[in-house]
């Protein structure tokens, strides 16, 4: 039997494992917590299908020079970190040019197409239908002149990508979502989207339903990876693991573990804070304020807002100046009552300087696989790579080749 020990217990790791599993493999699933208790716990819980376009680095002055001066609440960075960033954010900024980010949309969008469909198999697998709502998320938008441009770029999308939106009205709006200030321009209602109202719940069924199928999971510290004579090997509170095959799933830890063995991958880390309300009203779906970059979502703990990106370095003290500002922009939207937790939570999106995840063979290391950088859409996204990399592992061809997020396209090893 095929044997391989998964590192990294999110949403990617999870669904690497499983997918593995259901092809016979022998599997065992190492973290140092309970699967989903990190990045994978605190998103939006959007499994955006929508998003066939990946974020690129504003290129335009006027927005660069709005960053720089602390103007914008969905970019924020903090000055004695910034150094950390410059090399990935020049290389994002260079592959954010109007034609490689088309390249990297192509590719992007690629695995899009399978984010709805392969979650659906889990979803139904595990049982976890009570956690997704499949009616989509709303993008409310302040100034008519930025709705225009989103209407006119949702049309492209739905040309090129199928994808499927409605526009609303501030009357539609305020019909749909009554508790909302009711003189709001209007959204675009995204269709196909699905909500979860507990990210981490559901990487917790994925997990249940690995080990319902004969898969093991260990506490273990990936940092003790080590590769020996048959594979690789890591230390386990159960000891010793021992398998042929690894993969790094560790999400926004990857890169670290990965230059450990010769690779160099470039990371922009940004950090998100998120924070739950209770005690006030709620909404029907998500909202993400694109004005004032952050979403709000109704939750199982409340109305959770998720914030933009904060560039600062991973051990960095919590500066959550952007969900302060976004509580007292949403508080003007709607009355959201009060907060749930003491601290707000943060996390890190993994996303490499190409906006690609890294997916498949490790260029110079037999058995050593890599599925990580996902980006904003991590959560959207584990079960679809999963699958590619579990058919890339087997011998089989994958549904959708693999060149384009092979981890050698950084060069420089
Ligand atoms: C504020 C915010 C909002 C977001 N909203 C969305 C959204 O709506 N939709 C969407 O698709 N995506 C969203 N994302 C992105 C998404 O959350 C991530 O891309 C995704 O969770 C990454 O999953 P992962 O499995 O790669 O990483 P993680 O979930 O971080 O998993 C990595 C695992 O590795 C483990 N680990 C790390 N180091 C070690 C070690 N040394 N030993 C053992 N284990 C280790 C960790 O404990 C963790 O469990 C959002 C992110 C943020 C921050």
């Amino acid at each position: 039997m095929q044997s391989a020990i998964v590192l990294g217990g999110g949403m990617v790791g999870v669904s690497s494992a499983l997918h593995l599993k259901r092809r016979g493999w022998s599997v065992t699933l190492v973290d140092r917590k309970e699967p989903g208790l990190e990045t994978s716990y605190g998103n939006a819980g959007i499994i955006q299908s929508e998003a066939v376009r990946p974020y690129p680095m504003p290129r335009d002055f006027a927005t660069l020079a709005r960053i720089a001066a602390g103007q914008t609440n969905d970019v924020r960075y903090r000055l004695a970190s910034l150094h950390r960033h410059v090399e990935p954010l020049l290389r994002y900024w260079w592959n954010s040019a109007p034609k490689r980010h088309q390249q990297a949309t192509a590719a992007w969008a690629r695995l899009i197409a399978y984010a709805t469909p392969e979650h659906e198999i889990f979803i139904q697998e595990a049982h976890a239908d009570n956690l997704v709502r499949r009616a989509g998320y709303r993008l409310l938008h302040r100034d008519p002149a930025a709705f225009e441009l989103a209407i006119a770029t949702a049309e492209e999308n739905r040309r090129d990508y199928g994808v499927q939106f409605r526009v609303l009205d501030g009357r539609e709006l305020a019909k749909a979502e009554p508790l909302l200030r009711d003189d709001l321009p209007g959204a675009i209602h995204w269709l196909g989207p699905w909500t979860v109202s507990d990210p981490g719940g559901l990487v917790a069924a994925y997990a249940r339903l690995f080990q319902r199928l004969g898969g093991t999971i260990v506490t273990g510290d990936a940092s003790t990876l080590a590769e020996t004579s048959s594979g690789w090997s890591v230390e386990t509170s159960e000891g010793r693991i021992d398998a042929a095959n690894v993969v790094i799933a560790l999400g926004p830890w990857s890169p670290d573990l990965m230059l450990r063995f010769g690779y160099r991958i470039p990371l922009v880390r940004k950090r998100g804070y998120h924070m739950h309300y209770h005690g006030g009203r709620s909404l029907d779906l998500p909202l993400v304020d694109t004005a004032n970059g952050y979403a709000m979502a109704p939750m199982s703990r409340g109305i959770r807002i998720t914030t933009g990106a904060e560039l600062t370095s991973p051990d960095a003290p919590a500066t959550p100046v952007q969900l302060d500002a976004a509580e007292a922009t949403a508080r003007g939207l709607l009355d959201i009552g009060t907060r749930v937790e003491p601290e707000p939570w943060y996390g890190t999106r993994p996303c490499t300087a190409d906006m690609l995840p890294v997916l498949g063979p490790a260029p110079r290391h037999r058995g050593l696989w890599m599925n990580f950088g996902h980006g904003h859409q991590g959560f959207t996204l584990g079960p679809a790579t999963a699958r590619l990399l579990a058919e890339c592992m087997s011998g089989e061809t994958p549904v959708v080749d693999l060149t384009p997020y092979r981890a050698d396209r950084f060069g420089g090893h």
